[in-house]
């Protein structure tokens, strides 16, 4: 590939080393209906990387050339009433990279300053690219309090995944995972999960309510964006509880809202990382080591061999793939 001639003063040109495959980059690959509606092509895909800053453009004043850098790929605008108040995540102007405009599925990639992470050196490089996804798990696993409490994993992805060992490093047991394949399951088990449960074979809800004391869990953390394993935590979760949602479901979901209300939970809705409270904790957690990504990163996979790596992200018999560029 060429390198790009063009960059805009606020912008850096990056030489991708390592770029991961996220739920989005497969719906986009499968070009589903919400792909084809929010798209436009011709555009270069993927969001999650790690590279070199190779050139910035003249305002840059984060990075230098030689700086190892990842991003978050949520591009705010920094003017609107949202940024303007500490919260750039849900920016009302919102651009993602790889679905708004060109990703990082190249050799080289132009990123905006604003949405630059400077990695610690020592980080290997292909962790660093996974840690936006990481990001997901830090913001929902911190989004209420879990030390000391149970807590109920629905959906054991990658991100789910990684839940396990966030709550894990944050001091929360037991940790109980709800999945319905074996593989996660067992990648589950690998990475600390307490308890597993597979509603597709067993009465989850009886299963964890004995390992509860028949009190039900402190928080539950939905990443399966499925409806019965969402209505299986709003079942679970005890009085006062709350529970985190992550997980992006492709159709309305019903919901006892009065079950909801008698037991006075709190719901939080959750959406990419805050910017930058959440990379500042996922930092602290991979750089002190108290998370190990080498145990969810199932795959690493020379970019030419892309195809093998979405057609595992089809089957779910992986944790992250990531590409080697
Ligand atoms: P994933 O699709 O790889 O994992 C979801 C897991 O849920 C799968 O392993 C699947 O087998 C499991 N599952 C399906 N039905 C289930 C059921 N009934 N009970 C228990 N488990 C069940 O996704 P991921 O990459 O780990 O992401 C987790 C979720 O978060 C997805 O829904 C994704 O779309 C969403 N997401 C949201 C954000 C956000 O900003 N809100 C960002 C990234 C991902």
């Amino acid at each position: 590939m060429d390198i790009p001639e063009e960059l805009r003063e606020d912008e850096v040109l990056i030489k991708v080393k390592y770029a991961s495959i996220c739920g989005t980059d497969l719906h986009i690959y499968q070009w589903n209906e919400w792909a084809q509606n929010r798209i436009k092509t011709p555009q270069i895909g993927g969001h999650e990387f790690s590279g070199e800053v190779i050139k910035v453009g003249k305002n840059v004043k984060l990075v230098e050339v030689g700086d190892f850098v990842s991003a978050e790929t949520h591009i705010p605008c920094t003017r609107c009433k949202m940024c303007r108040t500490g919260n750039m995540h849900i920016c009302l102007n919102m651009e993602i990279l790889g679905v708004d405009r060109d990703g990082i599925f190249a050799e080289y990639a132009r990123v905006p300053e604003v949405v630059l992470w400077k990695n610690d050196p020592s980080l290997p490089q292909h962790m660093a690219s996974v840690q936006e996804p990481l990001g997901n798990a830090v913001y929902t696993v911190t989004s209420g309090d879990v030390s000391g409490k149970s807590v109920l994993i629905t959906g054991a992805g990658p991100i789910g995944v990684m839940a396990v060992q966030v709550a894990k490093a944050l001091g929360a047991g037991p940790i109980i995972v709800s999945e319905v394949k074996d593989f996660r399951l067992d990648l589950a088990k690998k990475n600390g999960a307490d308890y597993l449960v597979n509603p597709a074979v067993e009465d989850a809800y009886s299963k964890i309510m004995d390992i509860t004391q028949h009190e039900g869990v402190d928080a539950v953390l939905e990443m399966s964006g499925n409806e019965s394993a969402f209505n299986l935590g709003m079942k679970s979760v005890i009085p006062g509880g709350h529970i985190s949602i992550l997980g992006l479901f492709d159709k309305n979901v019903s919901l006892d809202i009065n079950a909801g209300v008698f037991k006075n939970i709190t719901m939080y809705g959750i959406t990419g990382r805050k910017m930058f409270e959440t990379w500042y904790k996922l930092s602290s957690l991979l750089n002190t080591k108290k998370i190990d990504l080498d145990k969810i990163i199932t795959d690493v996979i020379p970019f030419e061999n892309w195809q093998e790596g979405f057609d595992k992200m089809e089957e779910g018999k992986c944790g992250k793939v990531v590409l080697e560029i």
